[in-house]
């Protein structure tokens, strides 16, 4: 029995960068996902020359200014055409949507950006990254300010996401040496999505500091999320606002309390938490037990992408099944269960697919290696692909 099992490769360093390429994989690149990118506009010259992530999407530069400045980026470190390809690093197919709120001596209000968003909902925009925050009064969570309500209400009313970062990287840095982060917009919304830190797990201070010195800032790391997102919703269009932020939410890997209920903390798996959705997308499953190795005995016959579609289904079972729950070791067991199962016929996919989830359970059970040398592998990797702040 124990030599059916493939080895877990438990150092794998880029394992949360590859949830993104094992969907694509099975099918899911961003294609029909509408993104807008409420930024500095886009330099699509500078983009095909940084990398060819224009190669495969269609691209509407727009100009939101109030000087009719032109939909292009001559922001100095061309900030909205770096978020813009480092969402297309994620998701190389989404539609994006540039619009241009930050001029050359413009910032924009919050009723600048609120106004923004009303043209998004009316263009069927169902993501949002906005790489920028708000600080001081005005806004809290009890009494939020017009931009907080625009976002949550064009949730509720379309299941538009929006996403933003949760605060700059310096400021979040000095305050949490005094152990609060200071109040922020549109972090305050409920149904947005702040981007906190680029991995918030340990000591934030030090892994802030070290996202600095290698050049991925929040806006980074916030476009990175809103492109595994912008993937979730490429891969199940049907799902309204709340799935969409629980099946992101109760797949991350669990982690110190979070700051506040409005902030995600935790390891996201944009992977798992497309299993988990495609699981309540499906409503029921063929599987209705845990006999997976009867499941699994051979091929299915079907596919999903380049993977056994039986295979997909039964790690979709046990993301919906133990994953959301918070049943680590009941879903380790499970892709342990899976992986000895297809041992005997699994292609190289397939492998990673239940590699992944075992592995990923694993490390939220504390079994693998620290987070840190994570960090470190993943920021060579950022890297070595990008230097936007
Ligand atoms: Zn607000």
């Amino acid at each position: 029995m124990e030599n059916d099992r493939f080895p877990l490769d438990l150092s794998h360093g880029r394992r949360h960068e590859d949830c993104k390429a094992l969907l694509w994989q099975i099918g899911f690149m961003g294609q029909g996902c509408k993104v807008a990118v409420l930024d500095t506009g886009v330099d699509l010259d500078w983009l095909r020359e940084n990398g060819d992530t224009a190669r495969d999407t269609t691209f509407h530069p727009l100009d939101f200014t109030p000087a009719s400045e032109g939909p292009g980026d001559s922001a100095p470190g061309l900030h909205g055409t770096r978020v813009i390809r480092e969402i297309l690093l994620s998701a190389p197919r989404a539609e994006i949507f540039s619009l241009k709120v930050y001029g050359v001596t413009h910032s924009p209000s919050r009723q600048d950006l609120a106004a923004a968003l009303e043209w998004c909902v009316q263009s069927g925009i169902v993501l949002v990254n906005i790489g920028s925050a708000i600080y001081g009064g005005e806004c809290s969570v009890g009494s939020p300010c017009l931009l907080c309500r625009s976002i949550n209400t064009h949730a509720l009313a379309t299941g538009m996401f929006t996403v933003s970062v949760g605060g700059d990287a310096y400021t979040l840095n000095e305050t949490i040496t005094r152990g609060e982060a200071p109040v922020i917009c549109p972090a305050n919304t409920v149904l947005g999505w702040a981007v906190e830190g680029p991995s918030v797990v340990g000591d934030r201070r030090a892994l802030l500091e070290r996202s600095l010195a290698t050049g991925g800032g929040l806006s980074v790391t916030t476009a990175q999320f809103s492109g595994g997102a912008a993937l979730l919703r490429s891969a199940v269009p049907s799902l309204d606002i709340f799935s969409v932020r629980n099946a992101i939410r109760r797949t991350s890997i669990p982690l110190s309390l979070p700051r506040s209920g409005n902030l995600g903390a935790g390891h996201h798996c944009f992977f798992l938490a497309t299993l988990c959705a495609q699981a309540w997308a499906a409503g029921s499953f063929q599987f209705k037990s845990l006999k997976i190795y009867e499941n699994l005995d051979a091929p299915s016959g079907r596919s999903q992408g380049r993977a056994d579609a039986a295979l997909c289904e039964q790690l979709a079972w046990i993301a919906a099944t133990f994953i959301q729950r918070d049943q680590w070791d009941q879903a380790a067991a499970a892709a342990e269960e899976a992986a000895a199962a297809i041992a005997p016929w699994a292609g190289p996919l397939d492998r990673s697919l239940v590699e992944h989830v075992w592995a990923y359970c694993l490390e939220s059970l504390g079994q693998i290696v620290p987070a840190a040398v994570h960090y470190e592998r993943s920021s060579s990797h950022l890297a070595s692909h990008a230097e936007a702040g």
